[in-house]
């Protein structure tokens, strides 16, 4: 939440049961938010290690809860964990490219985003649109480019949640409603987007590199999908 660039840390296990493991604090970003689960490691002494296949928050208790390969750790062992920082760098990349390009569509173009899934290899946006405009999309993509290049520095703070909620825009995305917490975490691309988040950005829009736009997709009556990538 307050780093996104934190790849290792150490913490101590406090619930295990067979392959499933929560821990007192993780770095591990949980599936959820349009944002794929974060793999890695969980390494405890002696160099005994699980994989962390993948992440996911309980949704009753609200826990944060790794998956692992093997049923390895107890609770009260103190473990590293090490994120695979290459799945997660391009994550953040493909996330803040979203962001922008939402922005783009939304105060360009006019365009309300019904929902939105970041992948590693490519990641989707859906729009509604009443007819498939390649062309309109091709431009919002450019234009985005143009931001990312541009090397705004994003910022990440937290607001009382009545405070953010005045902000025109807040919630770009239809449905998707911030949680009922007191205080949210804001994260504003300076000039070009401001929204409720809780999901890991890179801190540079230069970070992005590249969206390129790979195709557009009929979903439905005025529902296009958008599917791009980043150059590597
Ligand atoms: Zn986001």
């Amino acid at each position: 939440m307050d780093d996104s660039y934190l790849r290792e840390f150490e913490a101590e296990v406090v619930e295990a049961s067979e392959n499933l493991v929560v821990l007192d604090q993780t770095a591990f970003h949980p599936v959820g938010g349009g944002l794929p689960s974060d793999t890695g490691f969980l390494i405890g002494a002696g160099g005994v290690r699980a994989r962390v296949e993948d992440v996911y928050k309980d949704r009753e208790t609200g826990k944060v809860v790794h998956v692992l390969d093997r049923s390895t750790f107890r609770a009260g062992d103190r473990v590293r964990g090490v994120l695979n920082w290459e799945r997660r760098y391009r994550v953040m990349r493909m996330h803040t490219a979203l962001h922008i390009l939402i922005a783009v569509l939304n105060s360009r173009y006019g365009v309300l985003v019904t929902g939105n899934k970041v992948g590693v290899e490519r990641s989707r946006v859906d729009v509604n649109l009443e007819r498939p405009d390649r062309r309109l999309v091709m431009e919002a993509i450019e234009e985005a480019n143009k931001i990312a290049a541009r090397g705004v520095d994003l910022k990440i703070y937290y607001l009382p949640r009545e405070e953010a909620m005045k902000i025109p825009g807040i919630v770009k995305l239809a449905k998707a409603l911030p949680p009922a917490v007191e205080r949210l975490r804001i994260v504003e691309i300076p000039g070009v987007d401001i929204q409720a988040d809780g999901g890991p950005h890179v801190a540079n829009t230069s970070e992005v590199g590249r969206i390129v736009f790979l195709k557009l997709e009929n979903k439905g009556r005025n529902n296009r999908r958008i599917h791009f990538t980043l150059e590597p």
